[in-house]
Formats: C-alpha cells, sequence, structure tokens
C-alpha cells in the first residue's frame, strides 16, 4: 500500500481503483507533477483512469490536506505529497525544473517579520524564479 493511500484511509477516505493508483503515482513522484503528467502515469498501470477522475481525485487530496497544490505561473497546477517537513522552492523559469531547498535564517526571518506586524505565523510559501547562471555568473 502506498504512503498516500495508507494517509487516506487514516483520515476515512473511501479508496476506489482510481484513487489507489493516483495515491501511488503521487507517493512515487518526487517532481511536482501537473494533472496531465499524473493522468499519463496513472494510465501506464490503469488505462481506464480518466483525466476528469485524476481532477476530482487531485481536488479530493486536496481538500482532505493529503496533497498541495501550487502555482508556479506556467498556467498548470502543480501537485505534491503534503511534506512532513517544510520546504520552499526554486522555480527555473526556462525548463520549468522545480529545486526544493530549506533555509533556517529565512524561516527565522520570516516569523520574525510577521511578529513585528503584530502576528503569529502559521504558514507561509516562497517561491524563487530563476534562469540558470552562466559559466561567467558563477564564477
Ligand atoms: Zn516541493
Amino acid at each position: 500500500m502506498s504512503r498516500i493511500e495508507e494517509i487516506c484511509i487514516q483520515k476515512g477516505l473511501r479508496m476506489t481503483q482510481p484513487r489507489r493508483v493516483i495515491a501511488q503515482v503521487l507517493s512515487n513522484a518526487d517532481d511536482h507533477p501537473d494533472a496531465e503528467e499524473l493522468h499519463r502515469r496513472a494510465n501506464a498501470i490503469d488505462k481506464s483512469i480518466s483525466l476528469a477522475t485524476v481532477y476530482r481525485t487531485v481536488k479530493l487530496f486536496e481538500d482532505y490536506d493529503i496533497i498541495e497544490r501550487h502555482d508556479f505561473r506556467d498556467g498548470r497546477a502543480r501537485f505534491e505529497e503534503a511534506p512532513t517537513d517544510h520546504h520552499d522552492h526554486l522555480i527555473d523559469v526556462k525548463s520549468g525544473q522545480v529545486l526544493e531547498f530549506q533555509n533556517e535564517e529565512i524561516e527565522k526571518l520570516q516569523i520574525e517579520i510577521a511578529r513585528k506586524l503584530g502576528y503569529k505565523l502559521v504558514d507561509h510559501r516562497l517561491e524563487l524564479y530563476g534562469i540558470p547562471l552562466s559559466e561567467d555568473e558563477k564564477g
């Protein structure tokens, strides 16, 4: 049983065959696939799963906080398993590649900024958009 399927069951979701397959595909993904890519991967396991089913299922998983939806400004929603350890993203705007990072100083700084504004920080999202450095710029 996949990790996401286990979480679904813990949360009381009824597991149909398509849900099980999509849960498996999402559990195995270490990138941030969009619905069409999930559909392609799910179809490699079960040809009968439609794109509409993928959309419905990711919406359901998202509503149950099992996965996270991201908008990386390329016009398609991307999905990943809700992380147990928080991370932020850097998006390569040329290739669309998504890199994950964690930075303690940024985390502390954001808590401090919220505090100064009179808030306790409960969540945040940080996305960096970049193009690869040229060999000259790397120096
Ligand atoms: Zn991520």
